[in-house]
């Protein structure tokens, strides 16, 4: 049987140096996979003119399965956001984003796991949106749901609950005020909550959420939302169990999927040899997992929960004073 091909984006920032542990972090468990490196963002901008070069796309579309650092999206007129139209190219539509409680960290919270699933496509994210009035001092945005998107974002998050036992299913929504979008959002997850009895159903306006989250996160276990809301809630999510440095998020399309880590490329801290390369190491968890590897998955999984329990070699944002490699180090250790 010949290996599997992973396209890997290194990425911006300190995306390469947490792609060299996760890469690291994959032989030592014993997967054989063969990578395919592709430039995106920032450093595809200076190499090839472009964020996203023709290349990458090949390789994404080839490989179907793409491990990806995080990127910078210059600020500025005319560059969109590589992630939303890398999103959109492979109709990435569900953004699966998992937090759990890891003993060792510096959370305030000690029961959390829940997972957010996260419409990837549609809504209030699209980055749509113009000018419209002749002295620039008026602006719109444009946001569309579609049944069809709603249903096929809800659908999959109340598989995911069946597949992994989970117990309750939460939609996220704004339908008291958005009406018409958040509106049509809520319809339809609650025609697809009636095709599955067994699971328990809720829904919760998002500003509540927000609150219930923060007072006791134990009460959650599966979300489902649009973009905007699933973005800034799986950042909430990330920071109820220490941090950005510990959340991962796998992209899932019919066609391909790509696997990366919540928070960005983190300048201020970049080549520093500082950054925690534990949600890229989590979100390639996700990617065995989504390849049917569950031996290897767990075995990553448990050394990088007793490396960070054990507390000796962790990153700063951990309590720690040991490097980006010294903690990848530890983690090859307990492999
Ligand atoms: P960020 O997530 O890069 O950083 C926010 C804070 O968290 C910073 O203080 C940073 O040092 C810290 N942090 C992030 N990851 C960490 C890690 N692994 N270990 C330790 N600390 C970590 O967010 P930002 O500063 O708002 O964005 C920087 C750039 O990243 C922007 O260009 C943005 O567009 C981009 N971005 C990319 C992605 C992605 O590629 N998926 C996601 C979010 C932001």
């Amino acid at each position: 049987m010949s290996a599997t091909t992973i396209t890997v984006i290194p990425g911006d920032g300190i995306g390469p140096d947490i792609v060299d542990a996760t890469l690291k972090v994959l032989d030592k468990a014993g997967c054989q996979f063969d990578y395919e490196f592709a430039d995106a963002g920032l450093t595809a901008l200076e190499k090839h003119g472009e964020l996203v070069p023709q290349q990458t796309l090949d390789l994404i579309e080839k490989n179907k399965v793409a491990l990806k650092g995080p990127l910078t999206t210059p600020i500025g007129d005319g560059f969109t956001s590589i992630n939303v139209s890398l999103r959109k190219t492979f109709n990435l539509y569900a953004n699966v984003r998992p937090v759990l409680s890891l003993k060792g960290t510096r959370a305030r919270y000690e029961n959390v796991d829940i997972i957010t699933i996260r419409e990837n496509t549609e809504g209030m994210y699209s980055g749509a949106g113009q000018t419209v009035s002749a002295d620039g001092q008026t602006a719109e945005a444009m946001s569309i749901i579609t049944r069809d998107g709603a249903e096929r974002i809800c659908e999959f998050a109340y598989q995911l609950a069946r597949k992994e036992g989970r117990k309750k299913v939460t939609a996220v929504h704004k339908a008291n005020i958005m009406k018409s979008t958040s509106g049509l959002f809520l319809k339809v997850a609650r025609e697809v909550a009636e095709r599955y009895p067994e699971i328990e159903s809720q829904e919760m306006i998002v500003d509540a959420t927000c609150m219930k989250l923060v007072m006791d996160p134990s009460q959650f276990d599966v979300i489902v939302t649009t973009n905007l809301f699933g973005d800034i809630l799986s950042d909430l999510c990330a920071g109820l169990i220490g941090g950005l440095g510990l959340a991962p998020g796998a992209n899932i399309g019919q066609e391909a999927a790509i696997f990366e880590a919540v928070h960005g490329s983190a300048p201020d801290i970049a080549g520093q040899d500082l950054a925690n390369p534990t949600a890229l190491i989590l979100a390639a968890v996700q990617m065995l997992e989504y390849l049917g590897l569950a031996e290897q998955a767990g075995k990553i999984r448990n050394a990088v929960r007793d490396t960070i329990a054990a507390g000796e070699c962790v990153t700063r944002d951990l309590g720690g004073n040991a490097g980006t490699q010294a903690f990848t180090d530890a983690i090859l250790a307990r492999l």
